[in-house]
């Protein structure tokens, strides 16, 4: 029995995380689950489960649900500490990190440095503050399974091959809904336009940075650090049937990649069971019927966002924070319809062009970077705002 700490349970990742439990309900146990806002699905997931310990953002919350659940449910806990108890105290073998944003940072570092492994879903925790994590990782001897297609995919097609041999990695990316846009297409971009991704269903932020192709410069980030290798040996290329979920190519010319149909089940499962595989009850994927495979090259003006998150790990320090703070309170705000899609990439160069990046060497440096970033962020749109709407 593996136990498992499930933090984000009521998400995209964490709902099908917790459906490869139910049907491997002979090789998981959880201990504990955490949740943002839909109460009810974790009051759900709480009777479902059994764990022994829950946590939710506020303390309004946990006692309205300590009440509901009764004295002989889990204890409910909250805030930061609620998150960090959950993942570094709980009686978890492994911690699922599939919170979204910077808020999954602490609880998964916490998870790492108490020896935990983690399947990781959260690349913002590395975005913000890989160096950190990846020496934390070291230290606690823990081992660290992506969940993101991409990382999954490269991390399979690394199994059995020297390290020294690899000449770089390959990252695919659908495109998102918007491939093949033009600029002046761009601007009228809506909400509902960019959360209609053509290949996967996920997360409302992952879906628009999907849309925006922040989503793969943060991969390009997260790939960096967890396989060690310089950034400019990561490339992109744009494959918009989502089968080829990433390639290595060897010094050889080889390259090795995963295919599959696009579902999250397959690389959630190779976190959780590694180095077993589970039985999942997908359909196959039938390249036959598909016919075709394409690939070209990214888009850089259309989509200057996978280009700032280049600059950013190329810069160091506490950019990459920065960037990943700026691009969240970007893409918040346009959801909210406050700024324009043409603006997410503007907001976010405008905050790096007033950042001085400094080293990045503590959890306490790079909060505060990641705190400058919000507010400096949130002045520029407020001004975007008060000059679009006068
Ligand atoms: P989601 O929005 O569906 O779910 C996020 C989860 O985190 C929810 O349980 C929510 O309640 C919780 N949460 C949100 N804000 C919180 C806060 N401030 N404090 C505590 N909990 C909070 O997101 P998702 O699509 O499941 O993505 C989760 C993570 O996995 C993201 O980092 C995303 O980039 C990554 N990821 C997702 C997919 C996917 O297919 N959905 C694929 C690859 C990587
Ligand atoms: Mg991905």
């Amino acid at each position: 029995m593996k136990r498992l700490s499930v933090l984000g349970s009521t998400g995209s990742i964490g709902v099908n995380a917790l459906g490869i439990v139910a049907e491997h309900a002979d090789r998981f146990q959880v201990v504990a689950l955490t949740a943002g806002r839909n109460l009810p699905l974790l009051e759900e997931q709480i009777a479902r489960f059994r764990p022994e310990v829950v946590a939710v953002p506020d303390q309004e919350n946990a006692r309205r649900l300590q009440a509901r659940i009764g004295p002989d449910g889990p204890r409910v806990l909250f805030g930061t500490k609620g998150l960090i108890t959950c993942a570094a105290d709980s009686q978890a073998d492994m911690v699922v990190s599939a919170i979204v944003g910077a808020a999954g940072l602490e609880p998964t570092l916490a998870a790492i440095q108490a020896g935990k492994d983690v399947a990781l879903a959260n690349k913002e925790t590395l975005v913000i503050a890989g160096e950190l994590v990846m020496a934390a990782v070291a230290r606690s001897g823990c081992r660290l399974f992506p969940i993101d297609s991409e990382h999954s995919a490269i991390f399979q097609s690394l199994a059995g091959h020297s390290k020294s041999d690899v000449r770089r990695l390959i990252l695919t990316a659908s495109g998102g809904p918007f491939r093949n846009w033009s600029l002046d297409d761009l601007q009228e971009v809506t909400p509902q336009d960019a959360l209609a991704h053509p290949n996967w269903t996920m997360g409302r932020k992952i879906t628009i940075d999907s849309a925006t192709m922040m989503n793969k410069g943060l991969e390009v980030i997260e790939a960096h650090w967890l396989f060690n290798l310089p950034v400019d040996d990561i490339a992109v290329h744009i494959h918009p049937e989502s089968i080829v979920h990433s390639l290595v190519e060897y010094v050889d010319g080889a390259l090795i990649a995963q295919l599959g149909i696009p579902d999250m089940k397959t690389p959630i499962a190779y976190a959780l069971s590694y180095p077993e595989r589970l039985t999942l009850d997908l359909p196959a994927l039938d390249l036959c019927r598909l016919g075709r495979l394409n690939f070209s090259a990214p888009d850089s003006l259309c989509f200057p966002c996978l280009g700032l998150a280049y600059d950013a790990i190329r810069r160091g320090g506490t950019t990459p924070a920065v960037l990943n703070a700026a691009n969240e309170l970007a893409v918040d705000a346009f959801l909210q319809e406050k700024v324009r899609f043409l603006d997410i990439p503007r907001i976010i160069g405008a905050v790096i062009d007033k950042h001085e990046s400094s080293a990045a060497s503590s959890l306490a440096e790079i909060l505060a970077a990641d705190n400058w970033a919000r507010i400096v962020a949130s002045d520029i749109i407020d001004e975007i705002q008060g000059a679009s709407y006068p």
